[in-house]
C-alpha cells in the first residue's frame, strides 16, 4: 500500500458523490448561457507557448512561473492552457469567425496553473467562459454582467458583490504606471517582496496586493481614475447607467485591476466573503486589443470565466445543494433462469417508464445479501425475480422506505404500479 500511485498535487479526483452537485451547477449555467443566445465552443487543452506569451503577457504571474510548458518529441514548445480567452481567440481567427459577424460564445474546461495548492486554487481548475467579438458599446458589457447575476441567481447564491472598474485605454495605462512607478519608487522598502518584484515587471498589479501595509500606502498613491480619456470614461458612465435601469448592484473599485495584460477599459469581479483569501468566483472583462495583437483585424472583445471549485463551494458553504436523486428501482434476482427474465423485464421497464433509475443486481448471491445491497442503493423500491413466482407471471414489489411487506403482482401490472408509486 505505501507506494501505491498518487494523484499529482494539485489535480483532483471529483468523485461520484460531488459528481451531481458539478452537474447540477454546470447545467444551470450553461442553460442560462443558451438561452441568452451564446454558442458553445469546444477547445483544445494545448496550444503553442506563443498563444499564451503574446496574449496574457511575457512578465504576468500566469506566464513567468505557472504555466505548465514542455517541448514535445518534434521540439515544439506548448503550454497546457491556463485560461481560456486566447485558444477562443486563435480559433476564431483560425476558423473566420469574426468576418462580419459578432459571435457570443462560451466555453468549459479544465485550466492549468502551477499556483500553491489551497482551498479554491488548484493546479487543475475549471472554468466556464464566455466571449463576445466585434462589439464596442457598454450595452454588451452590460449584458454581459447582466447575465452573470442571472447565473448567479439561478444557482440561489447571495453573499456576492459585483466590483467593477476601467482600465481606461493603454495610453492612460502607460501615463498611470509612470505615476504609480513614481510614487511608489519613493517608498520602495515599504513594500513586501511581491510588490517590489512587480515595480519594474508588472506595477499595475501592485494595486491588488493583499497586504494590509502596502494597501494603506496605495491610499496616498496616484489613482488610475484620473488618468482616464474621455472616450472611456463615457464608456463607463453608459455601463454604470444600463446596470443601474436593470437593477444590478455593484462597488466601483478603483484598484481592481487583472492578472492579464490583454484587458482595457470594463473589468469586473463578483466576489464573495464565505471563502476565505480565494473569494472571486467570476471575472471578466474588456480586451479590445489582443485580437490585433495576435495579427487579426481590430476586433473588440469582451468576455468573463466562471471559477467552477469556488462556485459549486459556494452553493456547498450556503447550504444550496440540492438532494441528489436516487434509484427508482433495485432488482433483486434469484437463479439463472431469473436473471434472463429481469434483463428482459429491465429493458420492458426502462421502455415503459421514461426516465426510470433502475439497477440491476448483478453477481448473484443470497436473497439476504442482494436486500442488503437494495436497502444501500437508497432505491425507493425493490422488484424481486424469483423462479417460482416467474412461472405463475408474477414479481414481487417491495417498498424499500417505509418497510413495507413484499407483494406479489403480475408482470403486466407493473409498470403502472411503480409509475403510481414513484410520484407519491
Ligand atoms: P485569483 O486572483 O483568485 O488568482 P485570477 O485573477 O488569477 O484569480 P482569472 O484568471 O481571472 O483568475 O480566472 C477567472 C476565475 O477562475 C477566478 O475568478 C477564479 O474563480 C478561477 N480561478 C483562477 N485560478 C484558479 C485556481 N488556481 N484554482 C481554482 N480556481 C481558479
Ligand atoms: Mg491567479
Amino acid at each position: 500500500m505505501g507506494n501505491t500511485i498518487q494523484s499529482v498535487r494539485g489535480f483532483s479526483d471529483l468523485l461520484p458523490d460531488q459528481t451531481p452537485l458539478w452537474r447540477h451547477v454546470e447545467g444551470i449555467l450553461t442553460g442560462v448561457l443558451d438561452r441568452y443566445g451564446y454558442r458553445e465552443i469546444r477547445l483544445p487543452q494545448l496550444e503553442k507557448t506563443e498563444l499564451f506569451a503574446r496574449t496574457i503577457g511575457e512578465v504576468t504571474d500566469i506566464v513567468e512561473k505557472e504555466m505548465y510548458t514542455f517541448e514535445d518529441r518534434n521540439g515544439d514548445s506548448l503550454s497546457l492552457r491556463p485560461e481560456g480567452t486566447a485558444g477562443c481567440v486563435r480559433a476564431c481567427m483560425q476558423h473566420g469567425l469574426l468576418h462580419n459577424q459578432q459571435p457570443r460564445l462560451w466555453y468549459t474546461g479544465s485550466m492549468f496553473r502551477h499556483e500553491r495548492p489551497q482551498k479554491g486554487r488548484l493546479r487543475q481548475f475549471h472554468q466556464i467562459g464566455a466571449e463576445v467579438f466585434g462589439l464596442s458599446g457598454p450595452d454588451i458589457d452590460a449584458e454581459l454582467i447582466i447575465m452573470t447575476a442571472r447565473m448567479l441567481r439561478e444557482l440561489g447564491l447571495d453573499h456576492v458583490e459585483l466590483q467593477l472598474n476601467t482600465l481606461g485605454t493603454a495610453e492612460g495605462r502607460r501615463r498611470y504606471r509612470e505615476a504609480l512607478v513614481g510614487f511608489l519608487g519613493g517608498h520602495r522598502a515599504a513594500l513586501d517582496d511581491d510588490s517590489q518584484r512587480r515595480l519594474d515587471t508588472n506595477p499595475l498589479r501592485i494595486l491588488d496586493s493583499k497586504n494590509p501595509e502596502t494597501q494603506r500606502l496605495l491610499d496616498a498613491a496616484p489613482v488610475l481614475s484620473d488618468f482616464l480619456d474621455d472616450e472611456s470614461r463615457k464608456h463607463f458612465e453608459g455601463l454604470k447607467s444600463l446596470l443601474d435601469r436593470a437593477g444590478v448592484a455593484y462597488r466601483v473599485n478603483p484598484r481592481l485591476v487583472r492578472g492579464l495584460d490583454y484587458y482595457g477599459r470594463t473589468v469586473f469581479e463578483w466576489v464573495t466573503d464565505r471563502l476565505g483569501a480565494q473569494g472571486t468566483v467570476c471575472a471578466g472583462g474588456r480586451y479590445d486589443a489582443l485580437v490585433e495583437q495576435l495579427g487579426g483585424r481590430p476586433t473588440p472583445a469582451v468576455g468573463f470565466a466562471l471559477g467552477l471549485e469556488r462556485i459549486v463551494a459556494l452553493v456547498e458553504e450556503l447550504g444550496l445543494a440540492p438532494q441528489q436523486r436516487e434509484l427508482d428501482v433495485y432488482m433483486v434476482v434469484a437463479g439463472d433462469r431469473a436473471q434472463e427474465a429481469a434483463l428482459v423485464l429491465a429493458e420492458r421497464l426502462r421502455d415503459a417508464l421514461p426516465g426510470l433509475r433502475l439497477q440491476m443486481h448483478c453477481g448473484g448471491g443470497s436473497f439476504k445479501s442482494q436486500f442488503k445491497r437494495a436497502d444501500r442503493s437508497g432505491a425507493r423500491f425493490a422488484v424481486v425475480l424469483a423462479e417460482d413466482e416467474l412461472a405463475r407471471g408474477q414479481v414481487g414489489l417491495k417498498d424499500l422506505r417505509d418497510g413495507g411487506e413484499q407483494h406479489a403482482v403480475g408482470r403486466e401490472e407493473l409498470p403502472g404500479l411503480l409509475a403510481t408509486g414513484l410520484d407519491e
